[in-house]
């Protein structure tokens, strides 16, 4: 029978002897969040969800990847940054190292925008080299939407809604006193790679209006969150088990 395991816990007997089906792992960044919010805080986020989609699906957890690509606000004292390719690579490596470990399904719940296309490259080299199924879920705005539409007026970077999800999940970290908003007058609705716009949207590594946040709103949105990935997981896992 499969089980919630955290799989770094686990000796090698037991990971020897136990049913691989679906794993899961949160991906984040070690970045800037204005002045309110911790540094890990996509990270933080990312793995809170996994582990209670985990929970839900009995699912294995894998152990996070705390660093990611963060070369929009490196300027900002805090963000660690790894290099794009290196970051590629890396997470290549990871992800297809635990199918070859016996898993059909990787679930990685991604915590920041910058991985994203990254991590697309890397799952979809890693599924055709290995034959596995890779979901990549970029949980703040692929699911929970209309509950993020009705709860956040400001939502953004270190925005509504990011800080009331850290309220929530560890509002012991969360300094409110420090919270500020900003919202730029234009916010581009396509693509843009530019030093200039970055520099335009976050002057404080902030966009979006903190000072609203709060937990019920955090936990609202994050349950949402969480039952979508649920119900992504179920319907993919049935298809691949007919396969
Ligand atoms: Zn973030």
């Amino acid at each position: 029978m499969i089980r919630l395991e955290y799989v770094w816990k686990l000796s090698g007997h037991k990971f020897d002897n136990l049913e691989k089906s679906i794993a899961i792992i949160p991906i984040g960044s070690v970045e800037r969040h204005g002045d309110h919010l911790p540094l890990g805080t996509d990270s933080i986020e990312a793995s809170y969800i996994a582990e209670e989609v985990a929970k839900k699906i009995n699912a294995h957890l894998f152990p996070p990847i705390w660093y990611g690509s963060s070369i929009y606000l490196q300027k900002f004292p805090g963000t660690i940054n790894v290099n794009s390719e290196a970051f590629k690579q890396y997470t290549y490596s990871v992800l297809k190292e635990i199918a070859r470990n016996g898993y059909k399904l990787i679930v990685v719940i991604n915590g920041h925008g910058g991985n994203t296309s990254l991590l697309n490259i890397a799952a979809k080299e890693a599924a055709y080299d290995m034959n596995a199924t890779y979901i990549i879920i970029d949980w703040w705005k692929d699911v929970g939407k209309e509950a993020r539409k009705k709860l956040f007026l400001e939502p953004g970077h270190a925005g509504d809604d990011e800080t009331s999800a850290m309220l929530y999940i560890e509002g012991e970290d969360v300094e409110m006193k420090y919270a500020k908003d900003y919202v730029p007058p234009y916010i581009p609705l396509v693509s843009v790679q530019s030093p200039i716009i970055e520099n335009y949207l976050y002057p404080k590594a902030v966009l979006g209006g903190p000072t609203k946040a709060n937990k019920e709103k955090g936990k609202e949105w994050l349950d949402n969150v969480i039952n979508d990935i649920v119900n992504i997981i179920n319907d993919i896992s049935k298809i691949i088990g007919k396969q």
